[in-house]
């Protein structure tokens, strides 16, 4: 479900609907963002909340209401993910996810792996699998435990580090308040000490970092762990990142150009949910500086693209789209830089732009080919071009039928 349709009167109390239809089962729902989920009577008993857990949503009597958000919903996901553990149908739906992804036309994937999206044990065991899959991957552990990273030989650390939430739910964290709620600054999830002792272990270690900040507050706290990392520790072409980034501020963008960060951004977001969708939560003006795609290019910003699957789908054609078709025309990149973002960008945010990104010789054997061309259809149908074939490594690994 999606966090906007949250005050819809379907799903209030969304826990009563849930016990009618599942009195005797536990039911856990997660929505759209990750950043909210639902739960009936049985899965909140199972869950087991600390009382004072941030987050249990809860009616005008006091009795939880069924929502989760903030920390809490961040321990019911983890706690479920856990109890799937390594599923024996695992080997099998990474099979189809990759079938996928060929279909879609990419060829490398950035995988966000343990930590909030599941267990560890199962993110160990992908890894270990990773070379002999029909897919290239680029691993990413979401864990703050530097020593477990550095002794798997990963060069980076992290992916969504959830520094905050997200906008729906009000987890987003922001230095000014939510434009419907004027006492709602949302969550930041860990204190700027947490944040900088971190950063200052995977920094000095020689990782590349990466942390989610989607409201200006989380942005901040990531700035200022990275500069102070940066000046005990100096080093250069580090590439560490922020996840997300919506609601960068102008002035942050500068910042993050100066400390030569990264970002990694997710133009479906806008293609799915319009600048427009955040006007009743933030307001006319913060909405209409959502997603500054043009505002980080143009600071000369190191941006690759992404999809967060499964937030959205799978599927660069949509990310490219989306950047070109921003609702905010302010902030629409041009087809080529576009195309970066999911090609030469996306390797250079990995390291990987010596071996692939481009069509070069000397480069790996991967490339896709489309039934038409991005920079001559009309910008309002780059969506709708199918992908004919993906290659890897010489070998077709999808022909469109
Ligand atoms: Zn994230």
């Amino acid at each position: 479900f999606t966090e906007y349709a949250l005050d819809a009167a379907q799903f209030s109390p969304i826990i009563q609907a849930l016990d009618t239809v599942a009195p005797d089962h536990p039911v856990y729902l997660v929505g759209v963002s990750g950043h909210t989920s639902a739960a009936n009577t049985r899965a909140l008993e199972l869950l087991a909340f600390p009382a004072d857990v941030a987050g249990v949503m809860r009616d005008a009597d006091g009795q939880p209401n069924g929502l989760l958000v903030d920390k809490a919903n961040n321990l019911a996901f983890a706690k479920f993910a856990e109890s799937f553990g390594v599923d024996e149908k695992a080997g099998e739906m990474v099979g189809r996810a990759i079938e996928t992804a060929h279909s879609v036309g990419i060829t490398t994937l950035h995988a966000l792996e343990g930590g909030i999206a599941g267990d560890d044990q199962a993110a160990e065991e992908f890894l270990a699998a990773v070379p002999t899959l029909p897919l290239r991957f680029v691993f990413y552990y979401q864990t703050m435990d530097v020593d477990r990273v550095i002794g798997l030989g990963l060069p980076r650390i992290g992916g969504c580090i959830l520094l905050d939430g997200d906008v729906g739910p009000h987890t987003a964290a922001f230095t000014e308040p939510y434009a419907d709620d004027p006492e709602c600054y949302g969550t930041l999830y860990y204190t700027q000490e947490e944040v900088d002792a971190f950063v200052l272990e995977a920094h000095k270690a020689g990782l590349q970092v990466a942390m989610h900040a989607i409201g200006d507050a989380a942005i901040e706290q990531a700035l200022d762990a990275y500069e102070a990392a940066l000046d005990a520790y100096p080093r250069g072409d580090h590439r560490h990142r922020i996840e997300h980034a919506d609601l960068i501020r102008e002035d942050q963008i500068q910042r993050a150009q100066r400390l030569g960060l990264a970002l990694a951004i997710q133009p479906p977001f806008n293609y799915y949910w319009s600048h427009a969708e955040y006007i009743p939560t933030l307001g006319e003006e913060r909405a209409s500086q959502a997603d500054p795609f043009r505002a980080m290019m143009d600071a000369g910003l190191l941006l690759a693209g992404g999809s967060d699957s499964t937030v959205t789908p799978l599927g660069p054609l949509i990310g490219v789209h989306a950047a070109v078709n921003h609702s905010n025309p302010a902030q629409r990149l041009s087809v080529q830089e576009a195309l970066e973002l999911y090609t030469i960008n996306a390797a250079h945010i990995a390291f990987q732009e010596q071996d692939r990104g481009s069509l070069e010789i000397g480069k790996l054997g991967d490339l896709v080919v489309l039934a038409e061309d991005p920079f001559e259809v009309d910008a309002g149908h780059i969506v709708d071009i199918s992908v004919e074939m993906t290659v890897i490594d010489g070998r077709v690994v999808y022909r469109r039928e």
